[in-house]
């Protein structure tokens, strides 16, 4: 059930000339800039913005204990995703097969290339970890009960501004192309990475939808 009929659009405009401390129950559209006063649903419930129908709030249940284990497993995934064979390539009696971090870094040895190896690395495997750990650690005393670490909303802040650039699932979709191309030419079998690579792609997105931003701004007291 979406919760839309009690939210009047108001636009930017409208508001212009309240004191700061009247915003602080409103709440912004972050896709069409729409401005409303901000009603939490119940748990599982929606509340979505009427111009745009993005959702706005999405609480639910145990959602914090839920993006800590998921964090987890992708932190546990990206560490073995890395230390093992990514895939394999044989063709006349030639194989070769590499890690995630050897096809990234495969181009250290060469200046501008060395720059874009260190690049690609960060953005398919380290940034993911990161997002995974900043969630750990500003998730892990709220659902405790207990006050948030020193730093928790910079922390969550930095977690949201690296979202757009943790690019596994991007890389995967690279991969699988790449490996259509060349399936003619060699012999091309998948490494414990590559399936590691697929799960993680999926608990990135489970991750990303499980976090309420609004639920949990709110909980940081912010
Ligand atoms: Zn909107």
């Amino acid at each position: 059930m979406t919760q839309t009929d009690d939210r009047t659009p108001q636009t930017p405009g409208a508001i212009q000339g309240h004191a700061p401390a009247d915003l602080a129950g409103m709440i912004a559209c972050p896709r069409c800039d729409a401005v409303f006063r901000a009603i939490e649903p119940a748990p599982n419930q929606r509340a979505i913005c009427t111009r745009c129908h993005h959702v706005l709030i999405a609480p639910r249940r145990r959602a914090g204990k839920r993006i800590i284990a998921v964090s987890m497993s992708v932190l546990i995934l990206l560490v073995a995703a890395s230390a093992y064979p990514f895939l394999s390539i044989a063709t006349t009696g030639l194989s070769n097969s590499s890690s995630i971090l050897d096809a990234a870094l495969a181009f250290t040895s060469d200046g501008l290339l060395a720059a874009l190896s260190f690049v690609l690395a960060g953005l398919i495997v380290f940034i993911p970890a990161a997002r995974a750990v900043l969630s750990i650690y500003v998730l892990a005393p709220l659902v405790l009960d207990r006050d948030a670490f020193p730093g928790a909303p910079f922390a969550f802040r930095l977690s949201e501004h690296l979202r757009p650039w943790s690019m596994a699932e991007i890389f995967a979709i690279g991969c699988a192309v790449a490996l259509i191309k060349v399936a003619d030419l060699a012999t091309v079998s998948f490494g414990p990475a590559f399936w590691m690579f697929a799960l993680l792609v999926l608990l990135v997105v489970v991750q990303d939808n499980l976090a309420c931003r609004y639920s949990i701004w709110k909980a940081l007291g912010e």
